[in-house]
């Protein structure tokens, strides 16, 4: 038996493309922390989550009081972490989404760097504590964005700009050549609702055989999120966050036979019931950084199940740490039968060592090492923190960046 000694926040970060969406466009870095979870016989295990400053204050907080907690003890991680926020609300993720409770998302990265630990003690890979894995590889799609040529005053990057059809039907040439998807989601909320409708028949007419799914983040209003569903029966798999909350959600749902998808009205256990009752969404898109971690995905999997509902996964800008994870958790959740969503492919920079995680025919092979099976780059990790230090971004804030470059902008969010 072996118990926490110590915990090391790295916050890190790490160039990002200028991909566009409801709110504005991304920063030129994105942020991570690293966890990493030191036990008093010298192993370690890590986990990554977000970094914005509110969040980071968090992750301080509960890591000081977790020395002596047993590996194995993930229930007495929770009471920690719930004792430690008792009297926290309000705690935003992903620069977009503001959970009421923000135990789940505090949890997680030490959770995940926990599981990784009991692995690496027992000799097992993570998705073995999980159950043991139902695909020995997880699917993903192509995460397409429109976007500029590179950041204003910067290179071009190696992408290109994405600002109509054309341009989005040759990302995803690019993006397939390079990983081998077989889904595609493409990054609406950018473009009156009928350039992106056109966006998503060009690559329907260029990828016959590919699953899509387009996700607006909330950008139309419930006709117009009916117009768009009859534009596009039988073109997509799913649609996701067409509109807001789960009353607006539920009046879509009731107009078209798509599934509607959503990671903005249902993302906390307390949003289940209401959705359910109202029958608004048809596939939840799980995420383990906001879920509490690996196990309570799992749990959300099983409520999923229990009432009908599909099951994919959600993904922000993020590194190797996180896809290893996300790759685990998938990899031993049966009812998770969409390919799931990845920022991997837009980022130039990582901090494990390489070799493990790699795409082949769009999906990511299980890591059988134990724990996660990763390893950290702890050059690298210093490399990302001095970037970090040196970057003086401190939250994520996609329409503040936007501003910079056009004063009048204002976010799309229920604007068509
Ligand atoms: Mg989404």
């Amino acid at each position: 038996m072996s118990r926490i000694s110590r915990i090391e926040l790295t916050p890190v970060a790490f160039a990002d493309p200028p991909l566009l969406n409801v709110s504005g466009v991304h920063q030129p870095f994105a942020l991570r922390t690293i966890v990493q979870v030191w036990t008093d016989d010298g192993n370690h295990g890590l986990g990554e989550t977000y970094a914005d400053d509110t969040h980071l204050a968090r992750l301080e907080a509960v890591a000081a009081v977790l020395p002596g907690l047993d590996t194995f003890d993930v229930n007495g991680l929770r009471q920690r972490v719930a004792a430690v926020l008792a009297k926290d609300s309000g705690a935003e993720v992903g620069g977009m989404l503001n959970l009421q409770d923000p135990v789940d998302v505090v949890l997680s990265p030490f959770e995940v760097a926990l599981l990784d630990l009991q692995g690496k003690e027992l000799g097992r890979p993570v998705v073995d504590l999980l159950g043991g894995a139902v695909r020995d590889e997880v699917p993903f799609s192509a995460y397409l964005f429109y976007k500029w040529a590179g950041h204003p005053g910067a290179a071009e990057d190696s992408w290109g700009a994405a600002l109509d059809p054309a341009g989005i039907v040759d990302q995803a040439r690019s993006m397939i050549d390079q990983y081998g998807f077989t889904a595609i989601k493409l990054k609406g909320g950018v473009f009156p609702p009928d350039q992106e409708i056109e966006a998503v028949h060009a690559l329907a007419a260029a990828f016959p055989d590919h699953k899509l799914r387009i996700d607006p983040n909330c950008a139309w209003t419930v006709d117009t999120s009916i117009k768009v569903a009859q534009q596009l029966t039988g073109v997509i798999e799913y649609l996701e966050d067409p509109t807001p909350g789960i009353d607006g959600m539920a009046a879509v749902a009731a107009q078209t036979d798509i599934p509607l998808a959503t990671n903005m009205c249902v993302i906390a256990f307390a949003h289940l019931k209401p959705s359910v009752l109202a029958d608004a969404v048809q596939v939840v898109l799980s995420d383990h950084h906001y879920w509490g971690g690996l196990r309570r995905s799992q749990l959300l999997g099983g409520i999923c199940d229990t009432f009908g509902m599909g099951l994919s996964m959600h993904s922000n800008s993020h590194l190797g740490i996180s896809l290893a994870a996300m790759t685990h958790l998938a990899a031993a959740t049966p009812n998770l039968t969409y390919a799931c969503d990845t920022h991997y492919p837009w980022k130039t920079e990582d901090l494990i060592k390489p070799g493990v995680l790699s795409f082949a025919d769009g999906s990511v092979r299980v890591p059988t090492g134990p724990g996660l099976g990763i390893e950290l780059d702890t050059d690298e990790l210093g490399r990302l923190h001095e970037q970090y230090l040196a970057a003086g971004i401190r939250r994520r804030d996609d329409t503040t960046y936007m501003r910079t470059i056009d004063p009048t902008f204002t976010p799309n969010h229920h604007r068509w």
